[in-house]
């Protein structure tokens, strides 16, 4: 089987790569998408995911876009209107962002990763522009004069005149296209579940840091909350293997007592973090998107919002090229998206790994620097309105 004059193929059809797909596919180019993965079926009688992601403005403007986002918000999402972050050293510095800061109806949606998947997946199906390779894994990439080849495990052959990775942080793409990256593990796991607790969570995403790590506990539909508790290795191997009831304990000590008591309502798992970034962003013929470019700590919930930004600049500048008639695979095109997506992206990396750093430790001196800092962020309206904007990727 071969199909030969793509405009793009996009390799994996996680939130990123989908959106890629169809965004591409909607400026009117023939696009394919191949997943290693069979997409499962989203059912409203499910167990609620517990992989949630606090969805930006920005991102849900794209869902928008693309026509998916009202069937998710229809399904289950939560907007969240205030975020309040403090520091377990020193409880009484606190900052607390506001959406009437920035004169918005709320600051983000928690919502279920793979109800945002689903919802793509129902919208590529239904989108004639695009053929679809699933299960279907990449075994080799070769350019040729006019464009990039694929070749798949079952011996099929894609010709396309751009490739874009979107395979995730291990992104077997990235390698065959020579792209090294660097980061460091953080040698912690991040531990989602869900809870109930005593007092209602106030459309609020409550954000404790301590030495340990940041202790997220993110509001949620049906008064529940999603947490997002960042430990040591060990320490997560160990909390994930307690009872309800020790588990419960220990996370409202980890806490405070601010919602009350905790129930856990769900089982739990644990993600490994690491900042990984790419050290370049594109290759001939050829774009990193999503994780496969860069996977940041989840402290501030920004992965897939960083994610959904390069597929934002992506569809601009090809769409730009594609009207004027120019090749969308020209270097011009693909290397202003990596330039702009690199600097925007290691910038934001960076900075969580060094609020990670300032945070997750109790030495002297950062101890004594973190109230003042967040005392000061809460204070002066100005910088609270630039993170929150900065935050909602407007
Ligand atoms: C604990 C935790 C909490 C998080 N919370 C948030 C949050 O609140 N907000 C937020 O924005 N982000 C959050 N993130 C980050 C977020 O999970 C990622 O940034 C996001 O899922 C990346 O999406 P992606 O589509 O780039 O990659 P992925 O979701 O990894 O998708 C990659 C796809 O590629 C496919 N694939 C892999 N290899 C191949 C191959 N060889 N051939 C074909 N297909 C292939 C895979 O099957 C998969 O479908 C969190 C992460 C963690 C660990």
């Amino acid at each position: 089987m071969s199909r030969r004059g793509l405009d793009a193929i996009v390799v994996g059809a996680g939130l990123v790569g989908a959106a890629a797909a169809l965004g591409l596919a909607r400026i009117g180019l023939r696009v394919a998408i191949v997943e290693a993965a069979q997409p499962r079926a989203w059912r409203d009688d499910a167990p609620s995911d517990l992989r949630v992601f606090a969805i930006s403005p920005a991102s849900s403007d794209l869902l928008a876009e693309l026509g998916v986002w009202p069937a998710v918000v229809a399904a289950r999402a939560a907007p969240y209107r205030r975020m309040h972050v403090w520091d377990a050293a020193a409880p009484d510095a606190s900052v607390t962002f506001r959406s009437q800061d920035v004169g918005a109806p709320h600051l983000g949606h928690i919502v279920e990763q793979s109800l945002i998947q689903t919802s793509l997946w129902h919208a590529i199906l239904a989108e004639p522009g695009i053929a679809r390779h699933c299960p279907a894994r990449v075994v080799g990439i070769e350019h040729t004069q006019r464009g990039i080849d694929v070749e798949l495990q079952d011996g099929s052959r894609l010709s396309a005149t751009i490739l874009v990775g979107a395979d995730g942080s291990a992104s077997p793409l990235r390698e065959r296209l020579g792209i090294v990256t660097r980061g460091r593990d953080y040698g912690a796991q991040g531990v989602v579940g869900f809870i109930r607790t005593a007092r209602p969570h106030e459309d609020t995403a409550w954000q404790r840091f301590q030495p340990s790590g940041p202790l997220a506990v993110l509001p949620f539909t049906e008064a529940r909350s999603s947490i997002v508790w960042t430990l040591p290795d060990v320490e997560a191997q160990r909390v994930l293997a307690l009872d309800d009831t020790d588990f419960a304990r220990e996370l409202e000590r980890a806490f405070g007592s601010r919602l009350g008591t905790m129930t856990p309502i769900s089982p739990r798992a644990g993600f490994p973090l690491r900042l990984k970034l790419a050290e370049r962003y594109a290759a001939d013929r050829a774009v990193l998107v999503g994780d496969a470019a860069h996977g940041v700590h989840p402290l501030a919930g920004q992965g897939v919002n960083l994610g959904f930004q390069d597929v934002t600049e992506l569809l601009q500048l090809v769409r730009t090229a594609h009207a004027a008639g120019q090749d969308i695979g020209a270097p011009s095109v693909l290397s202003r998206y990596a330039r702009r997506r690199k600097s925007d992206t290691t910038m934001a990396g960076y900075a969580f790994d060094g609020i990670e750093r300032l945070f997750g430790t109790d030495a002297v001196l950062p101890t004594l620097l973190r109230g003042p800092a967040l005392g000061l962020v809460d204070k002066l309206p100005p910088l609270k309105r630039f993170f929150v904007r900065h935050a909602s990727g407007r």
